[in-house]
């Protein structure tokens, strides 16, 4: 008695007595065969995708990817495209069904996302930061001294008072560029009297995060941001000593130390991977390029 799961995936019974059965399972390596997929947008993302090939599930699966940073409904447009690197399994010519996906680039208006699979099983973009829905640390380049720290009983420099210190200070010059630190909507910009020019944003549903103290904001309220998007630059508005950010991160509606707060912490390539993921990435969208079609040999100079 055989049970077929897929062709590479067999198992194999045998009868020992009346109620035993001994079996083998034969998992074949199989071979992968990668084709490239390149369609335009014509009505939804979802009905586009599935017309170019991939499944239900592919499609599915390719949605979750991008989901904290593209709305698929709002931000892809009719002539707009994408790209695919889709491997299939075969055993002996026949298909497995297993199929995964090692590359997408989606060309949205002005933005291109990517997504490439490497070999830990994650889905990076291509300066090779992880695709999960994560945090960076910081909201900024390089390193700036905490003129500051976040401390919930702390006297007011200003003031005197006790006064909670709900962020952390660093101190930088003014224009110093600002990013976010996770994907999500922008749910506030506003010019505040003590806050100065500051930006809220919203990160799936128990994270939120601030910026204050800025010189000018470069989002809108409702836009959508990634994690490192430039939002804004620093200043030294509001009631404020001296230029500086001052940073906030609240997880289900409370201030947290940002510094140490347990958050999702993004990854990227390591380094010593990264050597390996561009090369990856290089050939993965030459795959993805649409072929150039050569309609006769190229001249070579011979004369015949
Ligand atoms: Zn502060």
């Amino acid at each position: 008695m055989e049970l077929f799961i897929n062709p590479a995936h067999q198992v194999i019974y045998k009868r020992v007595d009346k109620n035993t059965f001994s079996y083998k399972e034969i998992i074949l390596p199989g071979e992968w065969k990668s084709k490239s997929i390149n369609s335009e947008i014509s009505g939804s993302f979802y009905m586009s995708a599935l017309n170019s090939g991939l499944t239900d599930q592919e499609t599915v699966n390719i949605t979750n990817l991008f989901q904290s940073k593209l709305n698929f409904s709002r931000d892809i447009r009719v002539g707009d495209h994408f790209q695919v690197v889709r491997s299939q399994q075969f055993v002996d010519g026949t298909p497995t069904g297993q199929s995964r996906i090692e590359a997408i680039r989606i060309f949205a208006r002005k933005h291109c996302y990517t997504g490439f699979l490497f070999e830990d099983g994650n889905y990076y973009d291509v300066h090779a930061e992880s695709l999960a829905r994560a945090f960076r640390r910081y909201p900024f380049n390089g390193r700036h001294r905490i003129s500051s720290p976040f401390n919930l009983r702390r006297k007011h420099p200003i003031t005197g008072r006790i006064s909670p210190h709900k962020g952390t200070d660093f101190a930088m010059p003014i224009g110093t560029p600002i990013y976010a630190t996770a994907d999500g909507v922008v749910k506030r910009v506003k010019n505040h009297p003590f806050a100065g020019k500051y930006i809220e944003i919203k990160h799936d549903g128990r994270y939120a995060t601030r910026y204050l103290h800025l010189s000018r904001i470069t989002v809108r309220r409702g836009q959508k941001v990634q994690r490192g998007e430039r939002i804004a630059m620093s200043g030294n508005t509001g009631r404020s000593t001296g230029p500086h950010l001052h940073y906030e991160l609240h997880i289900k509606g409370r201030a947290v130390n940002p510094l140490t707060a347990k958050i999702p912490m993004a990854a990227s390539v390591p380094k010593n991977k990264i050597t390996a993921f561009n090369k990856r990435v290089a050939n993965l969208i030459a795959m993805m390029e649409p072929k150039v079609e050569i309609s006769s040999a190229p001249n070579d100079g011979i004369k015949q």
